[in-house]
């Protein structure tokens, strides 16, 4: 659900990227690229589904970071004002999404080819799951270059 549905409530991830002011996709400090934004999107509907369709529960969910972490997508919350079911479900839908994005290119959200690893040449250190073709892309980098993550976000 999007901000011009009537019914649109906004969710925990929503509220986190409106506060780093990034509605699309989370960019900043602790940033993902674009690819991963409807893995964020299904998450932000599994905390509602976590916590009770209806109500306002999902808001008790404090999101504290969103940021990719050797590779992969990393979701902290502070979770304290739910119960204990409704925080294991919240935990089980972390963990959910961050094995997904595994499976997912953070640059263009394809899931065929996937592949989580350093450059070809060794020459960038940093681990990132991307597809073929934008590994490819960020292995052909001149020095100095950067890769685009599809939303302004970069990375060498
Ligand atoms: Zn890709």
């Amino acid at each position: 659900m999007r901000p011009d549905n009537p019914n649109f409530r906004p969710c925990a991830i929503y509220h986190h990227r409106q506060w780093t002011n990034q509605p699309a996709v989370h960019v900043g400090h602790d940033a993902v690229g674009e690819g991963w934004g409807p893995i964020l999107d299904e998450l932000d509907h599994q905390f509602v589904m976590a916590t009770g369709i209806g109500t306002d529960n999902h808001r008790k969910i404090e999101v504290l970071q969103i940021k990719e972490k050797f590779g992969g997508l990393r979701v902290y919350v502070n979770a304290t004002q739910l119960t204990g079911a409704e925080r294991i479900r919240v935990i089980e839908a972390i963990d959910r999404a961050e094995e997904k994005s595994f499976q997912t290119c953070e640059k263009c959200g394809s899931t065929e080819g996937v592949e989580t690893r350093a450059n070809k040449n060794g020459r960038f250190s940093r681990v990132v799951t991307l597809c073929q073709e934008h590994h490819e892309e960020r292995d052909n980098l001149l020095p100095g270059q950067r890769l685009d993550l599809g939303n302004g976000n970069t990375i060498v």
